[in-house]
């Protein structure tokens, strides 16, 4: 199934997606979709509704979880092209010198939960700070139960859906303070959406990814060739930290970004950022 979380009359509510007919109905007795994943076990067999489907059109979408729970759990250089990219790039401080492009362990940051926008939210650049601003388009896994030292071999039970997001990075902040948190937390940051989409509809583990800069394709993958995998990466950051409800991975991005240009593209003002990933929909977030 396909969930949007929505602002009818100035009010968050979380709504069923029906894609084909274009229309969302909101449900009956759930608060928000960190609610409707805690309880989504016990409630999709009987979803009940308040009132009647809506046209897409006629609501706000907000980000699925407009808010998560604590820091969006993140990959860095996790498909192989990217990984060269960026050890070609020169921006890259997490490697020693001379060291393979190839992580030997997924390398795992966060970012803010308070970066979270919308879909057709603006990425902010930050006038002053910061001329260095790169898209990455990622597969979002959400987590849909707790865990801790989860076996490789059951990590999929504990994914409850998926979405799309867009780790937005100040390349040049991420490069000075060496840990990534400051370059990757600024504003804005993370689009994420248009959806969530559960698991018992979307397999994550062999996605066509793809995002366009104001209409020119840049990026084009599939999740099939991530070096670590969801259920690697689930067992090794559940290995000493309890994964929890509501918990979001982002699992890396492919090449193509700004950075692996000579000399690099980063966003500009009036650009348009969409990233698209097979069955998930599309997420279109302008740059002002
Ligand atoms: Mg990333």
């Amino acid at each position: 199934m396909k969930f949007v979380t929505v602002l009818i009359a100035g009010t968050e509510k979380v709504a069923l997606l029906d894609a084909e007919a274009g229309t969302v109905r909101p449900l009956a007795g759930v608060s928000t979709m960190l609610d409707l994943i805690e309880r989504y076990e016990a409630l999709k067999g009987g979803l009940s509704f308040a009132g009647d489907a809506l046209p897409l059109e006629s609501v706000s979408l907000l980000a699925p979880m407009p808010r998560p729970p604590r820091n969006i759990i993140c990959v860095g250089k996790n498909y192989y092209d990217h990984a060269q990219e960026f050890a070609d790039s020169g921006f890259d401080t997490s490697a020693a010198a001379g060291a393979s492009a190839i992580p030997d362990a997924p390398i795992v940051f966060t970012k803010a939960p308070e970066t979270v926008v919308a879909p057709g939210a603006a990425i902010v650049l930050p006038k002053g700070l910061s001329d260095q601003i790169d898209y990455e388009a990622e597969l979002a896994v959400i987590i849909g139960k707790a865990g801790r030292a989860i076996p490789r071999a059951e990590a999929m039970d504990y994914v409850w859906g998926y979405s799309i997001l867009n780790d937005v990075t100040a390349r040049d902040l991420q490069q000075r303070h060496k840990q990534w948190f400051l370059g990757k937390s600024l504003d804005t940051f993370c689009p994420m959406g248009p959806w969530a989409v559960t698991a018992d509809e979307a397999d994550g583990t062999g996605l066509d990814v793809k995002c366009w800069v104001s209409g020119e394709l840049r990026q084009q993958a599939n999740t099939a060739q991530l070096i670590f995998d969801i259920p690697t990466l689930i067992e090794t950051i559940s290995s000493g930290l309890t994964l929890r409800p509501g918990d979001i991975i982002a699992t890396g991005t492919p090449a193509g970004v700004g950075l692996g240009f000579d000399p690099p593209r980063f966003l500009a003002a009036g650009d348009v950022v969409e990233v698209e990933i097979a069955g998930l929909g599309r997420l279109v977030n302008p740059v002002i």
